[in-house]
């Protein structure tokens, strides 16, 4: 399966009030648009949305094209950065010196092997130095 197209600021656009976009961790639901002119002169395009928990809030169009993706299923790969499909995608666990957490990596690209040796001391694998 390939990688999710990236939003467009025409999609965007296009996509009524109503509508529900993945954005970071968290599912938005658009409510409207606006604009807004900041104080040096620039006008920015502002997407208004409630939050999971009902919580309103608004970002800038350029923002929510960055970070926001319709596919609400789909998860960022930790080495490449592609979102895809969760089914795509293989899990493993990633660990620095202050957390552990589970990372998505694209399976058909090999993203995990190649983060883990890029990354050797990540992997909960890594041999430790003996004293
Ligand atoms: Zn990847």
């Amino acid at each position: 399966m390939q990688p999710y197209e990236r939003l467009t600021a025409d999609r965007l656009a296009s996509l009524p009030a109503g509508s529900r976009l993945k954005l970071g961790g968290q599912i938005i639901k658009l409510t409207g648009r606006g604009s807004f002119t900041n104080s040096a002169g620039r006008t920015l395009n502002m997407i208004d949305y409630v939050d999971s928990r009902g919580v309103p809030g608004s970002f800038e169009e350029s923002i929510i094209l960055d970070s926001a993706t319709e596919h609400l299923n789909s998860v960022m790969c930790a080495y490449c950065g592609a979102r895809r499909h969760v089914n795509d995608c293989i899990v493993r666990t990633v660990s620095t010196k202050m957390t552990t957490s589970q990372s998505h990596f694209c399976e058909d690209k090999g993203c995990a092997e190649r983060f883990f040796r890029m990354n050797p001391g990540r992997s909960k694998m890594a041999r430790r130095n003996k004293w």
